[in-house]
């Protein structure tokens, strides 16, 4: 091949490369909300300034949600916003992808690229009821609910992709119900989250659970007790 013909391969490659950029950013995604400059309330990521993108939609009906889909969320905010107008109004050095369930957009895995493209780190919140590739730059957070509705289990492949797991304890039986997978990964962080709406009871149960599992940590929903988003 002649130089003449390489340079033109490189440059015929670096449009098409523009091309995909501009028409990604072009991508549409259901919004729920989003909000800047706050911080992760929860798990491993807990104090560091973050922006959330909150992802419309969830089918598993966890009774006690607290983004309200516990009904499916049929009334609740969806827009349809493109890439770009969603990284224009970035302010953090983290963005966090949370929902509702983010797995269940098929365009996830672009929003998450065009993030990294942007600079930014990444994290994503899941049930780990439906799976999709995503860029392994992106931090997992897996909160399984298979206990709480058998029909969504926990996608295998998230138990070796997921960079923590964070169990809101509701009764104490929910790390037996996921202790198979629990003890195959166990360099895994565990976060184990009083469920908010009984924390009279759900406080002292971790406690409790965390003496069984002194490897476990205590997450508390840190945002709610200095009441910011
Ligand atoms: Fe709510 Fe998450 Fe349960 Fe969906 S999986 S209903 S978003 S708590």
């Amino acid at each position: 091949m002649s130089v003449a013909n390489r340079e033109y391969g490189r440059i015929k490659a670096s449009i098409v490369v523009f091309i995909s950029a501009v028409a990604m950013l072009e991508i549409k995604l259901p919004i729920h909300e989003t909000f800047q400059s706050t911080v992760q309330g929860e798990g491993y990521w807990t104090g560091s300034l973050v922006d959330f993108i909150r992802l419309s939609g969830c089918p598993v009906g966890c009774p006690w949600c607290d983004t309200g889909y516990a009904d499916g969320g049929a009334k609740l905010p969806r827009r349809e916003r493109p890439i770009h107008e969603l990284l224009a109004e970035l302010k953090s050095p983290r963005v966090v992808i949370t929902g509702g369930e983010p797995f269940i957009q098929k365009h996830l895995p672009e929003l998450v690229q065009a993030l990294l493209a942007e600079g930014k780190k990444v994290s994503i919140e899941t049930s780990g009821s439906f799976w999709q590739e995503v860029s392994p730059a992106a931090w997992i957070t897996l909160s399984p609910k298979e206990h709480i509705n058998p029909r969504y289990p926990v996608q295998k492949q998230f138990w070796s992709r997921t960079n923590e797991v964070k169990i809101v304890i509701e009764t104490g039986t929910e790390i037996d119900f996921y202790q198979e997978y629990l003890s195959a990964q166990s360099s895994l962080p565990v976060y184990l989250q009083p469920e908010w709406n009984n924390s009279a009871k759900t406080i002292p149960l971790v406690l409790q659970l965390l003496q069984q599992k002194p490897h476990y940590r205590l997450s508390l929903q840190t945002h709610k007790y200095i009441g910011i988003q």
